[in-house]
């Protein structure tokens, strides 16, 4: 899978794509991941790439050359099965959407900043809006980084146990069951005696039953869709 991630800042990515899963699954030849800087792709020779609103109104609007000309650019050597574009007000990032987008062959994700982007390039250039919650962050870099996460570790081979992700809350709409590790009595605080009794019948079902109970709990509504 290719990710091409359009910013004003690709350094805000450097520690997250350098390390854990996402670094294995690079490493694997699972995901190629590139950053290019909007900037490089501006007009004149000041490299503008955001200007006042038309209609005036605080904070800047990055502006629509320099997007178009770095999509362009990507477009005549990629064929994109999505051009996705960061934004608070678009459709919610969940375990499903990542789960379809892990699946595609290139996404391109465009990170917007200030007061975003100019409406025409949401119009015309993009496929699909995504928003990873209702709260405005000062840049669609953060956004682009949990999106790229969710997608590259659901890749299959990504993770070191393939079943791991499937246990993994809201795979099945269900929360994650408590995990527990050495030691076995913390101050008096035991793991559950099922956990150790070696029938993985039981234990499996245990841990079902408590996916259930948190679900129920916690976010009953996953069990009504
Ligand atoms: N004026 C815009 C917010 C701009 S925030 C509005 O009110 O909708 C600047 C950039 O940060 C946006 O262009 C977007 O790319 C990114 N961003 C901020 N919050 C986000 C969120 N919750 N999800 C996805 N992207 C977000």
């Amino acid at each position: 899978m290719q990710i091409d991630i359009l910013t004003l800042f690709p350094e805000m990515f450097d520690g997250t794509f350098q390390h854990s899963i996402i670094k294995r699954a690079k490493e694997k030849g699972l995901v190629v991941i590139n950053l290019y800087n909007i900037r490089d792709f501006a007009l004149d020779k000041h490299k503008s790439v955001d200007d006042y609103a038309y209609g005036g109104g605080a904070g800047m609007v990055m502006m629509i050359e320099p997007i178009s000309r770095c999509m362009e650019h990507l477009k005549s050597k990629t064929q994109y099965d999505e051009i996705i574009y960061m934004s608070p007000d678009g459709e919610r990032l969940t375990q499903k959407v990542a789960n379809r987008l892990s699946t595609l062959k290139n996404i391109m994700i465009l990170c917007g900043h200030y007061k975003g982007i100019d409406e025409r390039i949401r119009e015309h250039l993009i496929t699909r809006e995504i928003s990873i919650g209702d709260y405005v962050l000062s840049g669609g870099e953060l956004p682009a980084a949990v999106l790229t996460d969710a997608i590259v570790r659901i890749i299959p081979g990504a993770l070191n146990d393939e079943t791991s992700a499937l246990s993994d809350s809201f795979q099945d709409d269900l929360l994650s069951p408590p995990v527990y590790t050495h030691p076995y009595d913390f101050n008096g605080w035991k793991v559950p005696d099922i956990l150790l009794s070696g029938n993985d019948k039981e234990i499996k079902k245990w841990q079902h039953e408590q996916a259930m109970e948190r679900t129920k709990q916690r976010r009953p509504g996953l069990l009504e869709d």
